[in-house]
């Protein structure tokens, strides 16, 4: 029996947008394929309320290679990278891993990036690029970005703000104009609801024209490349077509929905699971910070989730264990793309006949 994802990525496709992948292949240099990848653009551009001086691409890849972006294509000196959980840390490796030098300011699993921690590290040393997770997957904790962009932007204008909305964006209400970053990306397991392997990235001029000054960008991972090939409505590189066509037809079921009840569903969804959880246990972030994709909760009954799993497998449908060092500590309900209210409120009803609490 299959088993419904309610897992922090990938999550449940709908049959609908699987379909579509099985559409005959067109070739990427073709004019067809313009005129199907400028159409998802624009309707990135419409979806996220893009300012002309923001531009969106996709790239055939999951999340993480937008960190080796970063990396390769806008770190000049020396970067700061913000770290309160795994997806985080893993960022500011790679910056490191890609030969840049990289100051971590590190807080405690399970707190968030505040502006002020941010300002105290950019009043002493000179950083040309920040980065920062929106919403750390592995914690359930979601930071006040827009304060932290803002008070940047405000104080060190020419910072580069680079956010990981890996598991937020499209579910979690993100414009990039309001916030203030200049990079924002997230692949499609997550919120988008299709398939793992295309990452959406939202860009502002500024940042390439920081990535032109910057030298070895690579191939893959050279920014200025990439928006060059986008005034063609093209990629540098063969990309995921039949994924494509499926990206077509979810941003078309997202702007039917609107961003703006698809931001109240995944609260409501967010308020009954943390509702519930802290009924019967304790939430893992720290109050106030709480991510409304993902649920991090605190197994302070000690209940045996793998156990969990595998009598809700048989009804299938299958949660997430804590990430990492928090596997047994914790356990992680998602809450993210199609997924609805009464979905969940069905999930957590199986939760309580299983564990028999009232
Ligand atoms: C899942 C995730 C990633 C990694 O994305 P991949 O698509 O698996 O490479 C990075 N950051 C966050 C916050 C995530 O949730």
């Amino acid at each position: 029996m299959h088993k419904k994802l309610l897992i922090p990525g990938p999550t449940e496709v709908s049959k609908q947008v699987l379909e579509e992948q099985n559409r005959p292949l067109i070739g990427h240099r073709e004019k067809e394929f313009a005129t199907l990848y400028g159409g998802i653009t624009d309707k990135l551009t419409n979806f996220f309320q893009l300012t002309p001086d923001i531009k969106p691409t996709i790239t055939t890849s999951s999340g993480t290679l937008w960190f080796d972006i970063i990396g390769r294509s806008i770190v000049k000196q020396k970067a700061l990278a913000c770290v309160n959980g795994a997806f985080s840390k893993r960022a500011a490796q790679t910056l490191q891993a890609c030969g840049k030098e990289t100051d971590i300011l590190e807080v405690e699993m399970g707190k968030a990036i505040k502006p002020d921690m941010i300002t105290e590290k950019l009043e002493n040393e000179k950083y040309d690029t920040v980065t920062i997770c929106h919403n750390e997957t592995s914690t359930g904790v979601r930071s006040p970005i827009k304060e932290i962009a803002q008070t940047i932007r405000k104080n060190y204008p020419d910072v580069i703000i680079a956010v990981d909305a890996v598991s937020s964006l499209a579910g979690d209400k993100l414009i990039p104009s309001e916030i203030g970053c200049d990079l924002l990306f997230a692949s499609t397991q997550k919120c988008f609801a299709l398939p793992p392997g295309l990452t959406i990235g939202l860009v502002t001029d500024r940042a390439i024209e920081r990535a032109k000054t910057v030298p070895n960008r690579g191939a893959y991972t050279d920014l200025v490349d990439i928006f060059e090939f986008e005034k063609k409505h093209q990629t540098p590189f063969t990309p995921n077509i039949s994924l494509l066509y499926a990206l077509n037809k979810r941003m078309d079921l997202l702007l039917d929905e609107t961003y703006d009840k698809i931001y109240q569903r995944h609260i409501d969804m967010a308020t009954y699971t943390q509702t519930w959880a802290k009924k019967h246990f304790t939430m893992f972030p720290e109050p106030g910070y709480e991510s409304i994709t993902v649920s991090c909760i605190n197994n302070t009954q000690n209940k045996d989730i793998k156990a969990l799993n595998q009598q809700l497998a048989e009804k299938g449908y299958l949660i997430s264990a804590g990430y990492g060092a928090l596997a047994d500590k914790t356990f992680r309900i998602g809450h993210m793309g199609e997924w609805r209210l009464e979905d969940i409120k069905q999930v957590i009803n199986l939760i309580d006949e299983i564990w028999e609490i009232k």
